[in-house]
């Protein structure tokens, strides 16, 4: 039995003690742009917010591309999310390979380099990750000033944050 069919059987009993209330129009309060790896899918207890003022946004990495902006664009504007909050970890599976090494891995294993080259979004540190991604968020002129923009780093080993911020001119921006 696949996890898929697994869920599904579970789902049956899921839907049988769900509110529907649950289903109404989600009013989140924070965008949270985070890398796909499952030691991040408790945001709940990472962060200690309820899973209804999320609004999670995730990619590898977490790779800020131009989806993941318009996504953070609809969290704010549609929405109504007033804080975004790009949230990277330390042992992050990107930081293991180049774009370019798995192209090759890949077109070799499978016999076939016609999708090549692919954006995997790769990187090599997690502080400069995030210093990238706060200069491609805090700048976007339909992300409101008013809207606060911050960075960190999860460390899977403690569970701790710690915040990095872009220094401009020797100080903190
Ligand atoms: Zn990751």
């Amino acid at each position: 039995m696949s996890l898929i069919d697994k869920a599904l059987a579970a789902n049956s009993n899921y839907a049988k003690n769900y509110y529907p209330a649950l289903g109404k129009r989600p009013a989140p309060k924070i965008a949270v742009v985070t890398c796909m790896d499952p030691r991040l899918s408790d945001l709940p207890g990472i962060l200690g917010l309820p899973n209804s003022d999320l609004d999670v946004i995730r990619t590898g990495g977490p790779a800020v591309t131009e989806d993941v902006l318009a996504e953070i664009i609809i969290s704010n504007r549609v929405l109504g999310t007033t804080e975004i909050l790009l949230l990277n970890h330390t042992g992050c599976g990107f930081t293991t390979f180049t774009d370019d090494e798995l192209n090759s891995k890949l077109s070799a294993s499978t016999g076939d380099a016609s999708p090549a080259p692919m954006r995997f979004f790769s990187y090599k540190d997690p502080e400069e990750n995030t210093r990238e991604q706060i200069k491609k968020v805090r700048p976007h002129p339909w992300i409101a000033k008013d809207i606060l923009v911050r960075g960190f780093i999860f460390d899977v080993d403690t569970g701790r944050l710690r915040e990095v911020e872009v220094l401009e001119h020797g100080r903190a921006a």
